[in-house]
């Protein structure tokens, strides 16, 4: 293996998805030199899926994330190629984006603000001297990159970079949920095959995308049978009428009575009572949220490599199923399958400040926040179905729960930031990573500036910074 010294730079960010992007535009915008390091060959990460951003409106629809990602969604609303923030009686809000056009304009941002991109790189280690970051190795090719910097940016959605520096975390608590899930999922499984609990992690995920679909057979189904998209019992939140025969997109969960059908006929056998689609905004194209696999270790590579060809697998089932079962869909074809299989929940670094169930039970915003959450609590039970309760409006994150509690140089966003398990199923959302990814990298480049390590960041100065620059922190 070859090694090569790379230049020093200011803030390196590990990840260049959801979270990373928007990071890496702010710190470069605010005068950092900024390196970003993505294992894959392309950026935006899960928001380039297809999957419509949740949490960007609140349960009150106030718009809570503004910034970067308003910029971007903007931009590709004026060509056609995203919807804008819209209404959804169960999600808040949906914000669908290209997501071809998405990685584009990420792409083009990060370019035109001066971010040097590293493609096909991943993390191999973490230099810690004294305990403080000083720098990174990098695997790409036949080459090991070593690269000195003064703050590391964890957007890698698995806290790799904080766990490889040694920052404490914690991952998975299914004790503490499984009372406060336990009475709704009882209500909630509709079809008995599986056991609806707390999984030791949310199940892991692969989204795809079916084109040639004919929306006006598939709403006239709706229409005719409302039974179809009806809400569980435990919900408390329902879709209306006007939401899905009348909005520009919709993202909706409904046809258990095919998966009934198909599972009898040996046509069915993923442990789902629902499916979850979202419209794109190519015309008669939606994205399918439906495949699982539960209980697995997002940080194993050997159980997520299993569960990624078992997640295939389900992927070419659903395209077969829609097609045969579902009306609109008897013309369909698989139009793309996501990049990589999707965590919802990995490791959660231990903070400086820790967003909790009680910060999400008395809708707290504090006075140190950096990004709102305006999403409802959503967990994906292991064996079928959800738990999944309103919150009544945006939830604010603390800038310490960035900051790992025992290790410097360092700031974590995405979804790996400190929460518990219960205030990350409502900022795991794409709305709260993406507004934390411009907190992040915002600090980081403040700290830069002003030549202090990011836990001594002033936050004011870091608050005023963002509402500058379009961010949103309060109701
Ligand atoms: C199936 C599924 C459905 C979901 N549905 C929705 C939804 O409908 N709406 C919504 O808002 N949210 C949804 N979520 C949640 C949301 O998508 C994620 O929680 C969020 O995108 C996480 O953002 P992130 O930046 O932390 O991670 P990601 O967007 O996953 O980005 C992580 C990036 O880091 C890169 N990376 C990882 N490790 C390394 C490494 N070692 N070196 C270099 N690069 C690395 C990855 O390639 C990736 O680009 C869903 C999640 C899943 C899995």
């Amino acid at each position: 293996m070859e090694h090569r010294v790379l230049e020093y730079f200011d803030v390196v960010i590990i990840g260049g998805g959801t979270s990373g992007v928007p990071a890496a535009i702010a710190s470069a915008r605010n005068g950092s030199k900024t390196l970003l390091v993505e294992r894959s060959g392309s950026l935006g990460g899960l928001m380039a899926t297809g999957m419509p951003a949740l949490g960007i409106l609140d349960r009150k629809l106030n718009k809570v994330v503004g910034g970067i990602t308003e910029e971007i969604v903007n931009e590709l609303k004026e060509e056609g190629l995203a919807f804008g923030n819209l209404r959804c009686p169960l999600h808040n809000g949906i914000t669908t984006v290209s997501p071809w056009w998405y990685r584009i304009v990420a792409t083009q941002k990060c370019t035109e603000a001066g971010v040097t991109t590293l493609y096909n790189t991943s993390l191999l280690d973490v230099k810690v001297t004294d305990g403080k970051v000083c720098g990174v190795s990098l695997l790409s090719g036949n080459y090991i990159y070593e690269v000195d910097c003064g703050i590391l940016i964890d957007a890698s959605g698995d806290a790799t970079a904080a766990y490889l520096a040694g920052a404490e975390y914690e991952m998975g608590q299914p004790e503490m949920l499984e009372d406060i899930i336990s009475e709704q999922a009882k209500l909630e499984t509709r079809y008995d095959i599986g056991h609806s609990k707390a999984g030791k992690v949310q199940p892991i995920s692969l989204t795809f995308c079916l084109g040639g679909v004919n929306t006006e057979e598939f709403l006239d189904y709706l229409r005719e049978n409302p039974e179809t998209y009806k809400s569980p019992a435990g919900y408390g939140m329902h879709y209306d009428t006007e939401y899905l025969f009348n909005s520009p997109a919709i993202y909706v969960t409904c046809f258990g009575e095919f998966i009934e059908k198909a599972r009898a006929n040996g046509d069915f056998d993923i442990p789902r009572d629902r499916v979850i689609f979202a419209t794109q905004p190519n015309k008669g194209e939606y994205l399918i949220n439906a495949t699982r696999v539960v209980d697995v270790d997002p940080t194993d590579p050997i159980a997520v490599s299993q569960a990624t060809n078992e997640l295939h697998r389900q992927v070419a089932m659903l395209t077969r199923f829609f097609k045969k079962y579902c009306p609109g869909f008897s013309e369909c074809y698989l139009a793309n399958i996501g990049q990589y299989t999707g965590a919802r929940e990995s490791r959660r670094i231990v903070g400086k400040r820790t967003v909790t169930k009680h910060d999400i039970d008395t809708l707290n915003i504090p006075e140190d926040c950096i990004a709102l959450g305006g999403y409802n609590c959503d967990i994906h039970l292991s064996g079928v179905g959800l738990y999944f309760q309103p919150v009544e409006h945006a939830v604010g994150v603390p800038y310490g729960a960035m900051v790992p509690r025992n290790v410097k140089g360092l700031l974590v966003t995405g979804r790996t930031i400190s929460t518990d398990s219960y205030a990350l199923a409502v900022l795991r959302v794409m709305g709260a990573c993406l507004a934390l990814g411009e907190a992040a990298g915002t600090a980081a480049a403040l700290a830069v500036k002003d030549g202090v390590d990011v836990a001594d960041v002033d936050v004011k100065k870091l608050q005023q910074l963002l509402v500058d620059n379009g961010g949103i922190i309060s109701i």
